[in-house]
């Protein structure tokens, strides 16, 4: 018989109305012929609480947070997953019969990304930045086996907070330096990561402070700003002869991660990489 009733998945964030992440989702969804929706949400945070137990109530499969939620979100789950715990932040929450486990899939979307172009065992990387992106991707670079990490970031505190924090409950070797003028990437690096948000469309002009002729040839250079797909940062890093990865790879590999979560089922990345560029306006 058929079934009218479609399985239940969203957002909750504030401002919801920027967020491209429905389109993905719904094409593919959509793409896979799977009878799930993904409804994006504008939830302030004194209803954080009244849209979780909405959630619950309305036996929803699960749901991302984005900002202002990702800390927020902790204190109504019944369980964190190992990285999440140790980003300390969750933008993916999976119900199963009414309790609630949570996920950070933003690192694990860079990682995923990563394995299609290189190995992130033994990777010798530089991160710059130190906010709730960077902190995702230095945890799971981690776990995935990193052999050093370098955090570079503007405010020295968030910075040597970071570090100390990968350095103390990771196998990885990572420590911190400071953001100097013209910022010389180490002669060993092998993967070099904008994680903060410098070169975000409508500021694209805007670039890191960097000597881009210390920029390696043939090393990965990373991006997770997506829009627009190629920044200032990655064109530089291609002149340079290094491999660009784009914040575009992050965002649907993402995705991916979330619906295999909730469905079980693995979504087809062309046709969602195809849905954000149509959300973007980009060719
Ligand atoms: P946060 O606000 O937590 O952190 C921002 C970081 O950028 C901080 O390290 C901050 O430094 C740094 N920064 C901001 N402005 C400047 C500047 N002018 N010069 C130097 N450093 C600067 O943001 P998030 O970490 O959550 O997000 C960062 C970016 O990642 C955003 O553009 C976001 O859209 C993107 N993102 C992309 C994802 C994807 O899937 N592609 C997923 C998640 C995020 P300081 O500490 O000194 O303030």
């Amino acid at each position: 018989m058929t079934s009218f009733l479609s399985g239940l998945t969203g957002s909750f964030s504030q401002s919801a109305a920027e967020n491209p992440t429905v389109a993905i989702m719904e094409a593919g969804y959509a793409a896979r012929n799977l009878d799930v929706r993904y409804i994006n949400c504008e939830v302030a945070p004194e209803k954080l609480s009244d849209a979780v137990s909405g959630a619950i109530a309305m036996g929803w499969l699960g749901f991302n947070c984005s900002l202002p939620h990702k800390e927020a979100i902790l204190q109504y789950l019944d369980e964190l997953a190992p990285s999440a715990k140790l980003i300390g932040a969750v933008n993916t929450v999976v119900i199963t019969e009414g309790r609630l486990v949570g996920e950070n899939t933003d690192g694990q979307g860079f990682v995923e990304a990563l394995k299609k172009i290189g190995d992130p065992q033994g990777t010798r990387t530089v991160i710059f930045g130190a906010g709730g992106a960077a902190r995702a991707i230095a945890i799971e670079l981690a776990l995935a086996g990193a052999q050093k990490i370098t955090i570079v970031n503007r405010s020295l505190e968030r910075g040597e907070k970071l570090a100390q924090h990968v350095d103390s409950q990771t196998e990885t070797d990572c420590s911190f330096a400071p953001w100097t003028p013209g910022f010389v990437i180490p002669d060993d690096s092998t993967l070099v990561v904008n994680a903060t948000s410098l070169g975000f469309y409508p500021h694209h002009e805007e670039t890191l402070d960097v000597d881009f002729s210390t920029f390696r040839e043939g090393s990965i250079v990373a991006d997770v700003v997506p829009n627009p797909p190629m920044t200032r940062w990655l064109q530089a890093a291609e002149e340079a002869g290094c491999i660009p990865l784009t914040g575009i790879g992050m965002l649907v590999n993402q995705a991916l991660v979330n619906a295999r979560l909730w469905t079980g089922e693995t979504l087809d990345a062309a046709v969602m990489h195809r849905a954000l560029n149509n959300a973007l306006g980009l060719p």
